[in-house]
């Protein structure tokens, strides 16, 4: 949020007060000259280049915890692109195959907007103190949480995104300064399911037009797939332009009804004395940020992914900043800004981990996940199988489930396309596993038909429709995987919507 909001003036307004807002919205002090606007300092910053081979860098020097695949998309129409690498992180030894049920699933997501370059500065922060418990150690050493934190650190799973947004970075890079959407002009935290579409008065497209249609751009559908497969208890999307701590509704100026919600409400209360001097926004994004966004990451995640704990966190801002000063506004420009920020905000990615392990929302969900696990590998001599959970069992006493729903992708080894299985429901894991040991090999080849992909992708979205469709590929660097999502979408293709009333003065958006 960078501008007081004028809405309610916005209705005929007398031409003097027009002209008295009009200047009220640049305060005096404000210098508006381009020449004194900042720009990214390299030496302080990295680049998108070097920011990919420090992460492949200590990827590789951590081949017992650390684990990193770039998943590569197009747009349906094929003519757009996004690459998106993923890191995993698990302190206590990567699995091999089902994650266990006992450990905590945060998912960290960066790099959303490509003006906030400080975020991935962030990631790169929080993969260090990931590298060594040394590392980690020394920078969280004062932490009241401290050996709730080392606890719980060996216990988790960490997923975590460093640049969302490749093709906004790239410009932002080129001296598009200003540039928050992605590649081509959408903004990807406006292109989620839940509320697509819905335009405020204040709407304004050069900085949240949504697109064509929900995950129409392959960094959001990713993202989805991504965490319907992962299944996090956690999810924290990074941004700046101001100091807040968020969690739903981004769409309603409210937070979620019930004890879970308001727990998560008094977590953000203690990251905000912990991690943010007590100065940060605290609540629903809807109220607090000053502006209700729709179709964003957060509230689909929350509302339909059953995420317990989701949170948007705005860690740094200068409200008070031109316009067009956009790197000033959003990304600190001296040096000892910056360190404090990284140290700062660098502890509460591991000050979430306690809180997290005594969510009553997270507790439940791992109690569900002790009877299903949600995603697992399985692997034999001419073939892959992953299992993804797609809708959460009824708990069930004993190793028994009823109500879930699971989708397996098997692939043999060699072919690229993969055979897309609905497994019925009351079967667990173990019986996933030894179904696949005696399949025989016709059984997996692959079904050629499209529209046969498509209805298996509906089915576990609790989907129909047919028309708009995207390709994603992954690259598993130990199983050589080849996953092929199709994504079909229904009546919600719909034409763009870039003609709008802007009628009170301009807001650059945080989240
Ligand atoms: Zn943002």
């Amino acid at each position: 949020m960078a501008r007081p909001t004028m809405a309610p003036l916005r209705i005929g307004i007398p031409l003097l007060l027009g002209l008295l807002l009009a200047v009220a919205r640049v305060p005096p002090s404000v210098a508006s000259d381009p020449n004194t606007f900042a720009k990214p300092n390299w030496d302080m910053y990295n680049s998108y280049d070097n920011t990919m081979q420090r992460v492949a860098d200590m990827v590789a020097r951590n081949p017992k915890t650390m684990r990193m695949r770039t998943v590569t998309a197009s747009s349906i129409e094929g003519s757009y692109k996004a690459r998106m690498p993923l890191v995993v992180v698990e302190p206590g030894g990567l699995s091999s195959g089902t994650v266990p049920a006992d450990k905590l699933r945060v998912f960290y997501n960066f790099g959303e907007h490509g003006r906030e370059i400080i975020t991935t500065e962030l990631a790169l922060r929080v993969l260090e103190m990931l590298e060594s418990v040394e590392t980690l150690t020394t920078r969280i050493k004062f932490h009241e949480k401290f050996h709730e934190i080392i606890a719980q650190y060996y216990k988790t799973v960490f997923y975590i995104v460093p640049v969302e947004n490749e093709g906004g970075r790239h410009k932002v890079e080129a001296g598009e300064l200003c540039e928050r959407k992605n590649g081509r002009g959408v903004d990807t935290n406006r292109n989620w399911e839940l509320d697509w579409g819905v335009k405020e008065r204040d709407y304004d497209p050069s900085e949240e037009y949504p697109g064509n249609f929900p995950y129409s751009e392959p960094e959001a559908f990713v993202l989805h797939a991504e965490l319907a497969a992962f299944k996090p208890h956690v999810w924290v999307n990074v941004h700046s332009g101001m100091e807040a701590l968020f969690m739903p509704y981004d769409h309603k100026r409210e937070i979620p009804s019930g004890s879970d919600a308001s727990q998560l409400y008094h977590m953000l209360e203690m990251l905000n004395r912990w991690h943010c001097k007590s100065k940060c926004a605290v609540g629903s994004g809807g109220k607090e940020v000053g502006y209700r966004a729709h179709g964003t990451a957060t509230d689909t995640i929350y509302t339909q992914l059953g995420v317990p704990m989701v949170m948007t966190w705005e860690v740094y801002g200068v409200t008070s900043a031109h316009y067009d000063d956009c790197f000033r506004m959003f990304n600190p420009t001296d040096r000892h800004a910056f360190d404090e920020l990284l140290d700062r905000w660098g502890q509460a990615f591991f000050a979430v981990l306690p809180l997290a392990s005594s969510h009553n929302g997270v507790q439940s969900q791992m109690q569900r996940d002790r009877v299903v696990p949600t995603s697992a590998f399985y692997e034999r001599s001419d073939a892959v199988l992953q299992v993804t959970r797609t809708v959460e069992p009824k708990v069930q006493t004993g190793s028994s489930t009823e109500g879930g729903n699971h989708q397996a992708v098997y692939r043999l080894r060699g072919d690229p396309t993969p055979s897309y299985t609905k497994l019925p429901s009351y079967l667990g894991s173990h019986n996933f596993h030894q179904t696949f040991r005696n399949m025989p090999p016709t059984r997996i080849q692959p079904k050629r038909q499209e529209e046969e992909d498509i209805a298996h992708r509906d089915d576990a979205l609790g989907r129909r429709g047919g028309g708009a469709r995207m390709r994603v590929a992954h690259a598993f660097d130990h199983l050589q995987l080849q996953t092929v999502a199709v994504w079909a979408m229904g009546t919600f293709a719909i034409g763009t919507m870039l003609t709008s009333r802007r009628s009170s003065g301009p807001k650059r958006r945080v989240g």
